[in-house]
Formats: C-alpha cells, sequence, structure tokens
C-alpha cells in the first residue's frame, strides 16, 4: 500500500483510521487529518481501505503544481550555473585587464621619470 501524502490543507501528516459507524454495521476505513480544526478527512462509505488511500492520494492539480515546482527550480539551477560560469569569467577578464593597467601605470612612470 502507498504512503499517505500528508493533509493538502495544513500538511500535517495523515493517518487511517478504522470506525464502525452505526448505520453500516461495517468496518469502515477513514483517512484524517490530526490538526484540531482542521476536518480533512475521507468520509465516503463503502470504500475499501485501498480505495481510501487511492482517493487521499488522487491530487492532479497538486501533483503538476509539484512537476512545474520542480522544473522551475532544474531551470534556477542551470541559470545559477550559467551564471557562476558567467561570472568565472568576467573574474578572469577583470583581473587581465588590472595586469594591463598596472603595466600601463609602471610604463607610464618609468617614462616619466625618464623625463624628469
Ligand atoms: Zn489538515
Amino acid at each position: 500500500m502507498s504512503k499517505l501524502k500528508p493533509c493538502p490543507f495544513c500538511g500535517k501528516p495523515a493517518y487511517l483510521d478504522n470506525v464502525f459507524p452505526p448505520l453500516y454495521k461495517i468496518q469502515e476505513w477513514i483517512i484524517r487529518c490530526p490538526t484540531h480544526g482542521c476536518f480533512c478527512n475521507t468520509d465516503e462509505p463503502h470504500i475499501d481501505k485501498i480505495g481510501k488511500v487511492i482517493a487521499w492520494n488522487t491530487r492532479p492539480i497538486e501533483d503538476e503544481l509539484r512537476a512545474e515546482l520542480e522544473k522551475t527550480i532544474d531551470n534556477f539551477e542551470i541559470y545559477v550555473m550559467q551564471t557562476g560560469e558567467e561570472i568565472d569569467v568576467l573574474r578572469a577578464e577583470n583581473e587581465r585587464l588590472r595586469e594591463c593597467i598596472q603595466y600601463f601605470q609602471q610604463t607610464l612612470k618609468v617614462r616619466t621619470e625618464g623625463i624628469a
């Protein structure tokens, strides 16, 4: 049996509970959220335990949003990596230009001292 997803409203871990509703006179399973005041549960009658778990875990919009979030995170990581590479290139170029400036300053200083 697959693991229960957390409560879709408060995010707390849900749990499977068995009850005996007086009207049905058979054992029923219910998935509940433990958070006080969060009444999220699967209370449809006459669905077996596996059916309740499947119903609880079936969340197409949430799954779609999670997939989209994962794709966005992947794209962001690629962007950060590329940006890091670009920063490394710019730092190397900055260092090269700094060395050029120091060379020209030194050359200019030598020429100026030669004139004086
Ligand atoms: Zn909840």
